[in-house]
């Protein structure tokens, strides 16, 4: 779409060597050779960077060999739209993606409608805010029940000292709208009891992501089942685990992690329900840490939400201790008690191990 109107300019991820007579670019995985190359063109692959009228570009046959080829783009309007300044780099991403059709301000669009659910904000889910909201992400339900805590503060970096005590669902929204003025962020302040609890949350939602950890289990089958009835995609994180991450039918949830882990150890059950009677510890938990698996959580969220992929279906992403990572693979079980499609009961649920009044 080209009219004299038209400014064309470098996609701002464009890598450029200027090797004797030739200009080497590469973008992503396309390369160009342009030569010769002289000083003659240098001021107007300066000028290009910047942006050039289309009809100049039309009329240079080296610039319109790189437009041909996917390098240049159409420059960003007038606006008075300030996060088109505030997303201008992620914009320069998102150029990359527009090879395959769809403009990088659709995309920065489509970002900034989706509604993102977070269940639990701990630590880890502080992270994970603060990079979805750096990602253009722009609308959010937040739920947790506690208030914060002095000894949240060696993790969380969405609240302060004077905080202690105020509903985090509260300081978060305040942190969360201070840090990005025109998202919308709705907050539910309850302790999650059961899926129910979650339905009318997860309705409307484009991605829920489960950063609760308490109880141990059974909050990820409250989550997952609820989004299952949703129909809602929904990826689980907690301590150095991310996934798998369920889209849809044809992929395995959380509960299907669990089945293969019972399968393997039939007490597996019968341990969680004792672990859910003993007192309730206070591990250890290191901010870089939870900031690594985080990031992880943030990029699979916004990958999904830009239509990609997620590298986590069907796999979960593990940080080892030694700071090595990988993915183990986690199929769907066909006696999963939330999705499998067997038509019996399936296997037990950790819900079942808890003991109810
Ligand atoms: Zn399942």
């Amino acid at each position: 779409m080209t009219g004299t109107d038209t400014r064309l300019r470098l996609r701002g991820r464009a890598q450029m060597i200027w090797v004797d007579d030739a200009l080497l670019l590469s973008l992503g995985t396309t390369r160009l050779r342009v030569a010769p190359f002289t000083e003659k063109e240098l001021p107007h692959l300066h000028e290009l960077r910047g942006g050039c009228a289309a009809d100049q570009v039309a009329s240079v046959p080296w610039m319109s060999r790189l437009h041909g080829a996917g390098f240049l783009e159409e420059c960003t309007p007038a606006s008075s739209d300030p996060d088109l300044a505030r997303f201008d780099r992620l914009l320069n991403f998102l150029s990359e993606m527009e090879l395959a059709g769809e403009s990088r301000f659709t995309l920065l669009r489509r970002l900034r409608e989706a509604h993102c659910v977070i269940v639990g904000l701990g630590g880890l889910a502080s992270w994970v805010v603060y990079n979805l909201v750096c990602c253009g992400v722009g609308r959010f339900t937040v739920i947790d029940g506690d208030v914060v805590e002095m000894s949240n503060l060696n993790r969380s970096i969405l609240f302060t000292e004077a905080d202690v005590g105020r509903p985090k669902v509260t300081v978060a929204a305040e942190a969360m709208r201070r840090f990005h003025p025109r998202i919308e962020v709705t907050t539910r302040q309850f302790v999650v009891t059961s899926q129910e609890d979650l339905v009318p949350e997860l309705e409307k939602a484009d991605v829920v992501l489960g950063l609760a950890d308490q109880p141990p289990w059974v909050i990820k089958e409250w989550i997952t089942a609820a989004a299952q009835r949703t129909k809602t995609p929904v990826l689980l994180a907690s301590g150095s685990r991310v996934g798998p991450f369920r889209l849809d039918e044809s992929g395995a949830c959380a509960m299907c992690d669990w089945s293969h882990q019972i399968e393997r150890q039939p007490l597996y059950g019968e341990l969680l329900r004792r672990q859910l009677r003993l007192p309730r510890g206070s591990s250890g938990a290191l901010s870089p840490h939870g900031a690594m698996t985080a990031a992880v959580v943030a990029m699979e969220a916004v990958r999904h939400l830009l239509g990609l992929t997620p590298a986590t279906v069907n796999r979960v992403w593990q940080l080892a201790g030694d700071f090595t990572a990988g993915f183990d693979p986690c199929v769907k079980h066909p006696r999963c008690g939330v999705c499998g499609t067997t038509g019996d009961k399936g296997l037990p649920l950790p819900s079942e191990s808890l003991e109810r009044p």
